[in-house]
């Protein structure tokens, strides 16, 4: 069977586009695009026949469909040839069961999706896995593309210089200067990308990349590119799939630029759409207080929206205040009744030490989205035997920095409740004991 899928404009421009072609935006209204897919063509296979298909396939060694996203070609970008894709067999994370934590704060049935558990160490690898394998595509198909390029709050470069580089194809990143923790950095340096830092922030890069991306021979791979969101899509898939195609109640996934929640929504429309589930979770989005322009628009029911100058936050990869996907999410956010929660500083760190403490190991935006948990526990929002899924973008292992200085007591507007630190000792045999015996005996 043939499947196809096309870009289309988001606000409902008749004409239709090829994957194939270089372009991120309306002709007409200068919207943003969206992949479409022949939807009617998708059902003529049953639910059921998918959800086989999708378990047959899941984490085996077929390439390239043991990836948890080429595991679901047909749904994410069915017209690329598969000797074109470049994949580091991104997906399949683990789905943690929370037990401690979930016991901790009265909520049992609480699962952490570990998105970090990836090659790049972010959820990032789902979408760049799609953008990159169709500039494969297009370069194939002979189009001169000389660089793929970037703006980046640090996981995205990550992403992007390693899949380039896995297909040989050259990559320009943007970084704002001194804004992304040195694993972030080291990345693309290691894997040889033309690596710019700015004397910006995320939001200046962004605007120099797409005037670069005006000429045709640089490819954009921002998320403004929805491509990427094609790809972020399985994360609802995903989830799905490991609780044995039940919806949970509840998704809590931290924001910056917007794309993921977005992508978020419309894997669960798919999977509506195809039959495979009947129900939808609600969706809370997490914002870091410095950086918060959904959250202040939900305030306001979304009547208006303004960008904002995004202030410092240890939530780095968040630190935005114009997002491109902003219109995406709002629909997102009314059509799954959703939440917009915030987290402070020492809300966000404290959340992700606490977390620490029964076995993970968090980054900074993940202690965001884990904040919101807690807000919307607090609030009886979320209700004791509701299964709730929050979503960690990230290993907190890109975030040494992030994890020192907390428990070293060295953030500003931090409050560290959970700090541990290393106990110096001489090496005698009695006062190992008694300290030892100080910690647990009392
Ligand atoms: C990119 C990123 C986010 C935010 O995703 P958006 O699609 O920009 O909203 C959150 N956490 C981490 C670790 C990220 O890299
Ligand atoms: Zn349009």
């Amino acid at each position: 069977m043939n499947y196809d899928a096309w870009f289309q404009c988001v606000q409902g421009c008749e004409e239709r586009h090829e994957l194939n072609e270089v372009i991120y935006r309306c002709p007409t209204c200068n919207s943003l695009l969206e992949v479409k897919h022949d939807v009617d063509r998708l059902k003529a296979r049953s639910a059921a026949a998918w959800m086989s298909l999708f378990e047959k396939r899941y984490m085996r060694t077929a390439y390239p469909y043991g990836s948890g996203v080429w595991g679901k070609k047909e749904l994410i970008c069915p017209n690329i040839d598969n000797e074109n894709i470049v994949s580091t067999y991104e997906g399949g994370t683990n789905l943690f069961w929370a037990e401690r934590l979930g016991e901790s704060i009265n909520v049992p049935d609480l699962w952490i999706k570990q998105c970090g558990i990836s090659h790049t160490g972010s959820f990032k690898d789902l979408g760049m896995t799609v953008l990159v394998s169709m500039v494969k595509q297009i370069i194939s198909e002979g189009k001169d593309i000389s660089a793929v390029i970037c703006a980046s709050t640090g996981d995205t470069s990550a992403s992007l210089a390693a899949y380039a580089a896995a297909a040989g194809i050259p990559a320009v990143i943007l970084l704002p200067r001194a804004k992304v923790s040195m694993t972030q950095l080291i990345q693309p340096i290691c894997n040889n990308a033309l690596t710019l830092s700015l004397d910006t922030d995320f939001d200046g890069c962004m605007t120099i990349v797409q005037k670069l991306a005006e000429t045709p021979y640089f490819y954009l791979a921002n998320s403004i590119n929805s491509l990427r969101i094609e790809g972020q899509k399985t994360i609802s898939i995903e989830i799905v799939q490991q609780f044995e195609w039940e919806v949970p109640d509840w998704i809590i996934i931290p924001g910056g630029n917007l794309g993921n929640v977005s992508a978020l929504g419309l894997g669960f429309r798919m999977m509506q759409d195809l039959g495979i589930i009947s129900k939808l979770p609600r969706i809370a989005c997490a914002q870091s207080a410095k950086a918060n322009p959904l959250y202040t628009s939900y305030l306001n029911k979304f009547t208006d929206f303004s960008s904002m100058s995004a202030q410092t936050t240890l939530a780095t990869a968040i630190q935005i205040g114009n997002p491109v996907s902003i219109r995406k999410a709002i629909k997102v956010i009314e059509e799954f009744n959703g939440i917009v929660e915030q987290a402070t500083e020492s809300e966000l760190a404290n959340a992700a030490a606490l977390a620490d403490r029964t076995g993970l190991f968090n980054c900074p935006h993940t202690g965001v989205a884990l904040t919101a948990l807690f807000k919307l526990i607090e609030r009886q929002e979320i209700q004791k035997n509701d299964r709730v899924v929050v979503i960690s973008t990230a290993t907190g292992l890109k975030f040494p920095e992030f994890k020192v200085d907390y428990h070293n007591k060295e953030q500003e507007e931090v409050k560290p409740l959970h700090r541990n630190l290393p106990v110096e000792l001489a090496a005698n045999y009695d006062t190992i004991l008694q300290t030892i015996d100080e910690r647990f005996n009392n």
